[in-house]
């Protein structure tokens, strides 16, 4: 790497060579960990490269200041600077998204999501949300999640597999859940659903028995902003999201609404969750925003999906089986039983990690394998598009990880496939020397 984006990335001019003469150890973990990024396939759907820029930003001095508060009522003095940096964040989120209001204090998306509930809900509120192991979130009700203590969550699920239509969200099952079940949220959004979200069909069952509704757009929110997306903004009441997965900013939450909600929104955030803000990563934040603001982004978030549906048919064409049948977001949810009724996902995800590519075993709909065991894999394209492949590549990345799990006891064929891992990571960096980043150049007009 250059020297011009480490520096960037530590800003201080000195700040790694100073490291690493201060803490070697953390300083190695650090490069190595950098390496492993760079050197290996990131396939994990909720994971991107984050730009050099949010990266020297999340790194910066801004850490130092406290800011409890909001911009022009802080408890803190000092704070004439950050304020002007948090309302840039702010006004670039709703510019991008077309908000009433958003916050963007939340650490997490988790945190988001809490801080919504924390405002719209008394605890035992009957919430509908996807059940966990068709794809929702631990925080959309889970019994090991604070959420699922606190509240009524009943789960919705996906309709039956079949050969067209199956595996989407089970809309009558749905509207008849909200029926009986009179909820005061409803909860829309997945952290393992390879398909797009239909706000609207949300909008008209909360409408009809009178319920609020959340979007939880964790995962596609870089689909959203680069308008490959249907946005949920205007019909939902609440749009929570992350910064860090397809929008490609450092690792954060944040919550969009509608002006009724913003007061309650905010207390819940602050003070009712969370003390001093963040203000490095909210900086990091508004610079990602500015990047989402551009045509290049809008490029990247159409690849993304494009590159998503050729590793899905490239991997049915190698005997995979996807749930829903494809995929029209930036990832695919593979069912690995058809291609080899003896893998697992776990066997399956530790073989593909030996030669490095990087993955996650998932649950598929009805799994009969364990939760820590599974019988599916969860693969997203949103990083290695950052570091510039196309569909050519995502041929080639479907062809090794078929070759792999065909060939997981042969080790000569496993370090050919290692080589070859290797050789497409050399051409494909996130973090190249020089003064261009991958993820903003290749996608010029
Ligand atoms: C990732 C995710 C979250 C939580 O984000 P964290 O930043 O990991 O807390 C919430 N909801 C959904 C649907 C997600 O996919």
């Amino acid at each position: 790497m250059s020297d011009t984006l480490k520096n960037s990335i530590a800003t201080g001019s000195n700040a790694l060579s100073y490291l690493e003469s201060v803490d070697g150890e953390i300083y190695g973990f650090m490069s190595e960990e950098l390496d492993r990024q760079r050197r290996t396939l990131q396939l994990i759907a909720s994971e991107n490269f984050a730009s050099p820029a949010v990266l020297a930003m999340t790194g910066s001095a801004l850490t130092n200041k406290y800011a409890e508060g909001y911009p022009q009522r802080r408890y803190y003095g000092g704070n004439q600077i950050i304020d002007a940096v948090e309302e840039i964040a702010r006004s670039r989120a709703k510019e991008l998204f077309k908000a009433d209001h958003v916050n963007v204090q939340p650490h997490s998306g988790s945190s988001a999501n809490l801080a919504v509930y924390q405002a719209l809900l008394n605890p035992g509120d009957t919430v509908l949300a996807m059940r966990l192991d068709q794809g929702g979130h631990l925080t959309h009700g889970a019994p090991a999640s604070v959420t699922g203590k606190m509240y009524n969550f009943q789960p919705y699920g996906l309709t039956p597999r079949s050969p067209e239509n199956g595996e989407r969200i089970d809309f009558d099952y749905l509207r008849a859940l909200a029926k009986s079940s009179h909820p005061k949220l409803i909860v829309a959004g997945a952290t393992a659903y390879p398909r797009e979200i239909d706000p609207l069909m949300f909008k008209e069952i909360a409408d009809e028995v009178g319920a609020l509704l959340m979007f939880d757009s964790a995962h596609p929110m870089g689909l959203i902003a680069a308008g490959v997306h249907a946005s949920p903004i205007e019909l939902a009441d609440v749009v929570t999201f992350t910064t860090h997965k397809t929008l490609r900013g450092p690792r954060g939450g944040a919550i969009l609404c509608k002006e009724p909600f913003a007061k309650k929104i905010d207390s819940a955030v602050f003070p009712g969750l969370q003390g001093g803000p963040l203000e490095h990563v909210i900086a990091a934040k508004a610079v990602a925003f500015k990047e989402a603001q551009t045509q290049n982004f809008a490029r990247y978030g159409a690849q993304i999906k494009e590159n998503a549906s050729v590793l899905g048919e490239t991997l049915i064409a190698e005997g995979f089986r996807l749930v829903s049948n494809g995929t029209d977001n930036h990832l695919v949810l593979v069912d690995l039983r058809d291609f080899d009724s003896d893998l697992d996902g776990k066997t399956a995800q530790e073989v593909l990690d030996s030669v490095g590519i990087t993955c996650n075993r998932n649950q598929i709909p009805d799994d009969p394998r364990k939760p820590l065991i599974t019988s599916g894999l969860r693969l997203g394209t949103a990083a290695m598009t950052t570091a510039g492949m196309k569909v050519a590549q995502m041929r080639q990345v479907a062809k090794l990880i078929a070759n792999t799990l065909r060939h997981r006891n042969d080790e000569n064929e496993l370090k050919l496939i290692k080589g070859e891992v290797a050789e497409l990571c050399i051409e494909f960096d996130p973090y190249p020397s020089g003064d261009t980043w991958p993820g903003m150049d290749c996608f010029k007009g």
